[in-house]
């Protein structure tokens, strides 16, 4: 056996070591109440210290679920290392959830304290009554901003407990392998299912996702996490970030363009993360106030494919790069990143732009592979399409409280995406298997359909679903926003296929709405529009 320490990798340690080495790097948080607040890693690592402190005070053991519902602002970082820190489970929830839903997951965990922003206070109201295990309530405020009256039983006031605490705490040592994060799916399909990380994944994830060829975190950087902490640990930024160095700008609820503009330009951000539909927004507000960025050099975007035409607009009139990653809740999250080798370099423009809009490599660490139906594998020559499978130290085996039912296949995890896999390893998600649209027996991958029409100056959204035909079974359907002010036709749009697509993949017809039904991570919920659009008919039906 190798004769080397054997360090548990724990999560306090991230917190201690950017104490130590980058004690007076900022945090820099947008409050619910709008101010901004700043202090620094070694004012996060002290009030972390007090706050596991009143968690034992209140009888928080290791293992126990404490839930947050709460914005990306340092009460809730300070949370992140309390809770897991202190060998307790921090069970981020999704406030954007159904409240049903959130009572579902609530009582699932069976957590046992809730800390919440003032945002939330009446969903707190409304859930409290359903939340069985839960013996307290907390309102991540201070004092004077305590509500008077409030039905909710057991409210604590965050500041209290801060106050009330010592800051000498000796962070524990256990099995790396503990829980240390809880993050429920967003159930679009079913009851939302539970991913229980571990301290081990969630450090392994935190180096893999710094290296240069994944987010590139570093101690130059300042970082503006749009993605939320409340879903999928904010991609791991709250742990790559003080892993690294980086300067921590946190938004807070404001996540309009004009708000995250302000934030940019303010704090010097350079790189930043989220779902298209905040870059959009964002795209909107500089194009509107024809701003420019002084400091922002980077996007990283997943969650949806990027739209390739956004990417040029950032890149040729902002001089914004968009980096395209995939990954899911399961993955914590991170799968691919794309960005270019060196032999890429001296390709023309034209053709670093089509490697750059696949979603990319993996991540060392993260192994993949595409199946067929009965499971066998196929070619990686970036035309076959098929059922996505990973695997890796930070991609979940099993469900909390459901490890009986079985979630891998032959060892594999099937990430429910269909995709290519070039020669060179770049991997392209063509759909979700559910939204895959079956014609004559032939897939159509609806998201190129997407992008071509998002390529049209006129248009704002795009979603492209199967909707039923008597002879092929499903033909697309494109259904558009369009931006405000401009116009397209039906015919218009569908001109532009012409020679991008195989005939045959043109979209059948064109609907035009107002909005687009997006869901709790910011995505845009298609089998909902295939609900909206159940009665309607093909003009050739
Ligand atoms: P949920 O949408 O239920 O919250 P996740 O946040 O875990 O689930 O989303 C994971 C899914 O999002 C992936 O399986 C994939 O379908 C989609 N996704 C993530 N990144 C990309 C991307 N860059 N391009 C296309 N789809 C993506």
């Amino acid at each position: 056996m190798g004769q080397m320490m054997n360090q548990p990798m724990l999560i306090s340690s991230i917190i201690q070591h950017a104490d130590r080495h980058f004690g007076r790097k900022e945090i820099v948080s947008r409050r619910v109440e709008g101010d901004i607040h700043r202090y620094t890693y070694r004012d996060c690592h002290k009030r972390a210290r007090q706050m596991a402190n009143a968690l034992g005070n209140l009888g928080v053991a290791m293992g126990d679920r404490v839930a947050t519902l709460a914005w990306n602002g340092y009460r809730h970082l300070e949370l992140y290392y309390a809770i897991s820190g202190s060998g307790a489970v921090i069970h981020t929830i999704n406030p954007r959830l159904h409240p049903e839903q959130i009572a579902y997951i609530a009582n699932h965990a069976e957590d046992t304290y809730v800390f919440f922003d003032l945002t939330f206070l009446h969903l707190v109201e409304t859930l409290a009554a359903q939340c069985r295990s839960v013996k307290g309530y907390i309102a991540m405020t201070e004092r004077s901003n305590m509500p008077a009256v409030s039905t909710i039983p057991n409210l604590m006031c965050y500041e209290d407990l801060i106050e009330a605490s010592s800051d000498r705490y000796e962070w524990p040592t256990f099995d790396e392998n503990s829980a240390s994060t809880l993050c429920y799916t967003s159930g679009t399909t079913g009851n939302p299912k539970g991913v229980l990380y571990s301290h081990r994944s969630t450090i392994l994830h935190a180096y893999a996702s710094s290296m240069p060829d994944a987010l590139n975190m570093s101690g130059r950087e300042v970082v503006l996490p749009v993605v939320p902490m409340f879903h999928v640990n904010a991609w791991g930024f709250p742990y790559s970030a003080p892993l690294t160095g980086a300067k921590l700008v946190l938004p807070g609820p404001a996540l309009d363009g004009g708000s995250l503009y302000e934030l940019i330009e303010q704090e010097g951000v350079t790189f930043s993360a989220g779902v298209p539909t905040v870059w959009l927004g964002l795209l909107e507000h500089a194009g509107r106030g024809k701003l420019t960025f002084s400091s922002f050099r980077r996007i990283v975007i997943g969650g949806a494919a990027c739209p390739p035409a956004m990417m040029k607009t950032y890149r040729q009139q902002y001089g914004v790069e968009l980096v395209h990653t995939w990954g899911m809740t399961e993955m914590s999250p991170l799968g691919t990143v794309c960005t270019l080798q060196s032999h890429h370099l001296v390709l023309p423009q034209d053709e670093q732009q089509a490697i750059l809009e696949k979603q990319g490599h993996v991540v060392y660490g993260v192994d993949m592979k595409i199946v067929d139906d009965a499971g066998s594998e196929l070619p990686w020559d970036g035309t076959i399409r098929g059922n996505l499978y990973v695997r890796g130290p930070w991609v979940a085996k099993s469900y909390f409280k459901a490890e009986n039912g079985e979630v891998l296949q032959d060892g594999w995890f099937p990430t429910g995406d269909v995709a290519t896999i070039d020669p060179e390893g770049y991997m392209q998600i063509t759909d979700r298997s559910k939204d895959v649209i079956k014609s004559g027996g032939e897939w159509i991958g609806s998201i190129e359909l997407e992008n071509v029409a998002l390529a049209h100056p006129a248009v704002r959204l795009a979603a492209c679903i199967g909707v039923f035909h008597p002879k092929w079974d499903e033909r697309p359907l494109l259904v558009i926003v369009k931006k405000p002010g401009a116009d397209v036709s039906k015919d218009e749009l569908i001109n532009s296929y012409k020679g991008r697509v195989a005939s045959w993949w043109t979209p059948d017809d064109v609907v035009f709405v107002d909005s687009l039904p997006v869901g709790a991570t910011g995505k845009i919920l298609k089998n909902e529009i295939r609900n909206q659009l159940r009665d309607y008919k093909l003009p050739t039906t």
